[in-house]
């Protein structure tokens, strides 16, 4: 035992507190009975992933609906991969998206709480602290084997068709000894800290996913790395710990780590900690030539959050729609609750699916026109300065002159108790409004083939006439219903429909034709409403250059 004393003094020197010190320091949560404590563990190596917003939002929905707490550490012992901005772009990320944070990173530089620091390479002495207290006890030892000392090792065992990796006979200095280690760190050879794993191959360790439910695997055998060379712990290590001293009940994590749960749970164990509960999220996936593969951040542009916001899909569209494939009861309750805030519906882990969803642009893009469908005209008028200003700084200039006409624009089949889902994108904004504004209007003259440019003329040299702007919707169409003749159109629908070969279009017909004069298009919201809103000037001119157009 002393052996292992001195062992220990050895390698970590420096480490004078023991396990207890921090056991007293972080003490256990005080929250009601039942409260769940849930953490997004995101390393800082580039933008926000959709898969962390994903897991974040899954991670916040059970906190909430437990009356627990969400928090947020950033797992940056991985230098190597680290970007700048790396923690602003998550952090900043997740607000943007709503996603509270109770604890831990709630601001790009700004942490809170009492179980910090919240960022393991501030957390070093605590992780040293922890691995010098299983060396004491002989439950972890260095290893001073090179790169290719370990390459070697994996050759022979592939040679030998026998299960690769540090364990069983094959963990060269499973039993060094401290004159050994001595001498060799005399010697300035580096070294790692391993576990000395008791376990065994034969027996099997079980456990209860959240999602997957109960899954069985053979125990850990492998003495894996707690500490790398440079005294910074692995993943598996800084998990144990940190979701220990920080109190996670629930670990809620993408299911790539399912398969080192074993290793997870010995460690656990060694280190007298309770196990969380374990909940292992299937990620996103993509269909690619026919086959499912992981959301990807080098092949999917919808894999960075980012992409969302610089196509102008609203926040709460991306949102509604990873409810969607969160809880395959939320649809229901959507239809049930149209107005309600998400954050209202109960979230059951149960409800998520053991397998991958896959992304389906379709599906987000129709959820996010009835997001916008239900926004007003002021709501959404904001977001879209707020897109333009960012992404677009032309249109930006064009709509931000007088947002009261831009309201006015937005609000047209929208103010109302059915609105239309015709935008689904703040990007898709500017084609959808162009015709209001000059600078963005391109006159487009062509006419269904059955209607002639002549008696295109006609109409609208009559309706030039008629045309009254203070006119309601029923007033207008009669007015455009009592032009129908100079162009020999029917003036009633079906009496055009029980003779149509007696005339020349319907009054449908000469909407049509006024529509294309004012918008370019042949299909709008209501023209009324547009006329209304582009004013008598501006209409009057697009009437007046469509007559020139079609007489030439
Ligand atoms: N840093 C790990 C990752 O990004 C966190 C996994 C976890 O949540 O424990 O995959």
């Amino acid at each position: 035992m002393d052996n292992f004393k001195n062992m220990a003094d050895l390698l970590l020197p420096n480490i004078t507190k023991t396990p207890d010190f921090y056991e007293q320091m972080y003490k256990p949560r005080n929250l009601p009975e039942g409260a769940r404590v849930t953490r997004v563990a995101p390393s800082p190596t580039g933008y926000l992933h959709l898969g962390t917003l994903f897991v974040s939002l899954i991670n916040r929905l059970v906190a909430d609906s437990t009356g627990g707490v969400f928090f947020t550490r950033i797992e940056d012992t991985d230098k190597k991969r680290e970007v700048e901005g790396g923690i602003a772009d998550i952090i900043n990320g997740l607000k943007r998206f709503g996603i509270s944070i109770d604890e831990g990173f709630v601001e790009p530089t700004v942490e809170q709480g009492d179980y910090g620091p919240y960022q393991q390479s501030k957390r070093a002495e605590i992780y040293q602290t922890y691995a010098k207290s299983l060396i004491e006890q002989g439950l972890a030892y260095p290893c001073f084997c090179t790169e290719e000392d370990l390459s070697k090792v994996r050759e022979q065992q592939e040679a030998l068709k026998v299960r690769t990796g540090y364990h069983g006979e094959w963990a060269k200095h499973r039993d060094i000894t401290y004159e050994e280690a001595k001498a060799l760190i005399d010697e300035g050879r580096p070294f790692v800290v391993r576990l000395r794993s008791p376990g065994s191959e034969e027996n099997k360790v079980v456990f209860e996913d959240g999602i997957k439910g109960k899954i069985e695997m053979p125990e850990n055998d492998e003495d894996f790395v707690i500490l790398k060379s440079d005294g910074i712990p692995t993943y598996h290590f800084a998990h144990a710990v940190d979701d220990h001293l920080m109190g996670t009940t629930h670990v809620m994590r993408g299911d790539e780590w399912i398969s080192s749960v074993p290793k997870h749970i010995q460690l656990f164990r060694l280190l007298g900690f309770k196990v969380p509960k374990f909940v292992h999220i299937s990620p996103i996936m993509k269909l690619d030539n026919g086959t499912k593969r992981k959301i990807s951040k080098r092949k999917d542009p919808e894999a960075a959050v980012h992409f969302f916001a610089e196509e102008g899909y609203p926040t709460s569209s991306v949102i509604e729609y990873l409810m969607t494939i969160a809880a395959s009861d939320f649809e229901d309750w959507r239809r049930a609750n149209p107005q309600e805030d998400y954050k209202k519906f109960k979230f059951n882990i149960k409800k998520m699916s053991a397998s991958g969803a896959l992304f389906d642009t379709d599906k987000l893009n129709d959820v996010s026109k009835t997001v916008i469908s239900r926004m007003n005209s002021e709501t959404v008028v904001n977001f879209l300065l707020d897109w333009a200003k960012e992404f677009s700084p032309r249109f930006f200039e064009v709509i931000s002159k007088d947002t009261e006409y831009a309201q006015k624009v937005f609000s047209i089949d929208r103010d109302t108790p059915k609105p239309r889902k015709d935008i689904i994108k703040w990007s898709d904004a500017e084609n959808y409004c162009s015709y209001f504004y000059d600078e963005l209007f391109t006159p487009c003259y062509s006419l269904p083939e059955h209607i002639s440019k002549e008696n295109a003329v006609k109409i609208l040299t009559a309706y030039k006439e008629a045309y009254n702007p203070n006119e309601d919707k029923q007033q207008w169409f009669e007015t455009i219903k009592s032009v129908c003749p100079a162009a020999g159109f029917a003036t009633d629908t079906k009496e055009y429909k029980q003779n149509p070969e007696a005339y020349n279009g319907n009054p449908g017909d000469a909407s049509t034709i006024i529509r294309v004069a004012v918008t370019g298009r042949t299909n709008t919201p209501d023209l009324c409403s547009i006329m209304q809103v582009l004013g008598i000037e501006r209409t009057l001119a697009r009437i007046n250059a469509a007559i020139e157009e079609y007489s030439k």
